[in-house]
């Protein structure tokens, strides 16, 4: 299959060889690929042996894709590809549904999978998640036309629910996730916690919060019927945020869409794929950007297929113009005596461009 870049990051392997990759990546010239020991262990060991793989195809329902990358950002064999016939970006093949469901319920959120290694308390990820969340709040409440009081706040894929601990304590919330240690802590901050997805919500809420969870979506048909059938028309705020690939021009990831991919994702949308997907189940925008931070609401009118496969080609080329500067730029710092660094940045914190 053809490569729409053709470069070797996208098809490198994991070589055993790992002192040098390590010291490679502390380089900090080049980042993605970079090797991690638990999430490396855990896809190649575990999720292989007990996993299996079904073909993905694409949401516009025509098969015509070009491979964007061979590998994720942390060596694991994961292809990405772009279809030619709407300019969204999916993982070629994904796991059944049941190995998602034991993934997001027993290595997710624990010490087997994370990149950090360490378990996090269950309040330690309420707090971080609240202290992190502000935005999200303002966004809502810019985005409504009502009062931020007396409704059905659900926030679906919540971790620990500290994204509702903004909302005033006169409506009802409510979480929904698969992790029991943190849907019992968000029990005692007063919140509804439910363990389960869009099929356990009974009730049309009046705010639904997907922040990093649609890219999750390994059946994107069926959960999107679920939401719509939540949906209050022309009334209920669905506030979604995932990592938008249009803002990798602008120097996220350091210009590398490779930072981006990852097994957990099987989407990885552009903002303007993103929202002619929901106009075409009858969703509208309130408010979007590239990063992507957005507000949907149903109205139920469903418009056309948009292909955007050339300007999401030309968004990734654009991100590979940003990722060469990048390097350079870290090549300069790589070479300079950190006395010199030291000064550019007193000299950039001056306001003065390097
Ligand atoms: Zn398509």
């Amino acid at each position: 299959m053809k490569y729409i870049i053709n470069h070797p990051r996208f098809k490198k392997k994991y070589d055993n060889n790992l002192k040098i990759q390590e010291k490679f990546n502390d380089s900090k010239i080049n980042k993605f690929p970079i090797y991690d020991k638990n999430y490396f262990d855990f896809f190649t060991n575990y999720a292989s042996q007990n996993y299996r793989l079904n073909k993905n195809p694409c949401l516009c329902g025509v098969e015509n894709d070009i491979l964007l990358s061979e590998t994720d950002r942390h060596y694991v064999n994961f292809n990405i590809v772009v279809c030619k016939n709407c300019g969204l970006i999916r993982a070629e093949k994904y796991y059944r549904e049941e190995d998602v469901i034991d993934f997001y319920k027993n290595f997710y959120r624990t010490v087997h999978y994370r990149e950090d290694y360490k378990d996090k308390t269950p309040e330690d990820a309420f707090l971080k998640q609240k202290k992190d969340s502000k935005f999200k709040f303002d966004l809502i409440k810019k985005s409504s036309k009502y009062d931020l009081q007396n409704l059905k706040i659900v926030d679906l894929g919540g971790g620990a629910g500290g994204v509702l601990a903004h909302f005033d304590e006169k409506n009802e919330k409510y979480l929904f996730d698969f992790y029991d240690p943190y849907l019992n802590f968000a029990k005692t901050k007063g919140i509804y916690s439910v363990k389960g997805g869009l099929e356990k919500i009974d009730f049309k809420p009046d705010i639904i919060i997907l922040s990093h969870v649609i890219e999750h979506w390994n059946n994107f048909n069926e959960e999107i019927k679920k939401l719509i059938d939540l949906q209050k028309e022309n009334h209920t705020l669905n506030y979604i945020e995932f990592p938008g690939i249009d803002s990798i021009k602008k120097g996220r990831r350091e210009g590398d869409v490779l930072g981006d991919f990852h097994i957990p994702h099987v989407y990885y949308f552009t903002s303007y794929v993103f929202e002619n997907l929901m106009n075409r189940h009858g969703f509208e925008k309130v408010y979007i950007d590239s990063q992507i931070k957005s507000v949907f609401i149903f109205t139920g009118r469903k418009k056309k297929l948009i292909n955007y496969y050339n300007k999401c080609r030309q968004d990734l080329f654009e991100g590979e113009k940003a990722r060469k500067i990048q390097i350079f730029k870290n090549l300069i710092k790589f070479f300079l005596p950190a006395k010199i660094i030291h000064l550019i940045s007193k000299v950039r914190n001056k306001k003065i461009k390097f």
